[in-house]
């Protein structure tokens, strides 16, 4: 089973993306930290963003692995862990510039594919282009959106749980300045595919959608749960 999640940057794509691989028992694709892993690889390598052909050669050489359970994903990127080098905010906003770049998005959803077709029970993917271009003939298909205010709140209140130093109001218009960069690309840019079920999450807590999401999908496919 195949289970797009799509959705702008904190309507809450990730956690439930996690609580539904582990209720389903299906493994999870964070294909955000893919393109957050080749942004850092280029920083690394200090190539510029505008050097798009050798971004496109280093995402093309980079190995990029995700491995454990949901809850304790580590993000591999050529051997070394880079779970936390990811999260940064500047790493946020490479991934951003990196995932416009229509050669590395090939090479992406190439991956991404591979991996989500050769789990044994099926797979969760969760970013932008899932049931759009990855998977469009995913199972199920899940947009997930909030009020921007609210994305940021959660935002900002999880990089204070975790020690990042960052206002509410810079957290704001961080995720603005994503978004928009996310639904003006040319290529595949954020969009509600046509047979996704929207759920706006700006006024319910993590429960109530998990619950909705699990309603559809035995809905669906009752012997799924
Ligand atoms: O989801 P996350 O915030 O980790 O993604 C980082 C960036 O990667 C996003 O801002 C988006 O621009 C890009 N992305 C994408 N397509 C995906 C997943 C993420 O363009 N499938």
């Amino acid at each position: 089973m195949i289970i797009a999640i799509d959705g702008p940057s904190g309507a809450g794509k990730s956690t439930l993306g996690k609580m539904l691989a582990k209720k389903l028992n299906l493994l999870y694709l964070d294909t955000g930290a893919m393109y957050r892993a080749v942004a850092l690889a280029v920083s690394r390598a200090g190539i510029g963003f505008d050097q798009t052909a050798k971004v496109a050669e280093i995402a093309e050489n980079a190995r990029i692995d995700l491995v454990g359970e949901p809850d304790a994903l580590k993000i591999i990127l050529d051997g070394d862990d880079v779970s936390v080098d990811i999260r940064t905010l500047e790493a946020a906003q490479a991934a951003s510039i990196v995932s416009t770049i229509s050669e590395v998005r090939k090479i992406m959803v190439e991956h991404q594919r591979q991996i989500g077709m050769s789990a044994a029970k099926g797979c969760v993917l969760e970013g932008r282009d899932i049931g759009s271009i990855v998977f469009p003939n995913a199972d199920i298909k899940f947009f997930l959106t909030a009020k921007p205010e609210a994305r940021a709140r959660r935002r900002h209140t999880e990089d204070q749980s975790k020690g990042r130093l960052s206002s509410y109001e810079q957290t704001l218009s961080e995720i603005n300045e994503r978004d928009q960069r996310d639904v003006s690309r040319e290529d595949s840019p954020l969009t509600i595919a046509s047979d996704a079920i929207v759920i706006d999450t700006s006024e319910l807590d993590l429960t109530e959608v998990f619950e909705q999401m699990l309603a559809k999908i035995d809905e669906k496919f009752p012997t799924a749960g």
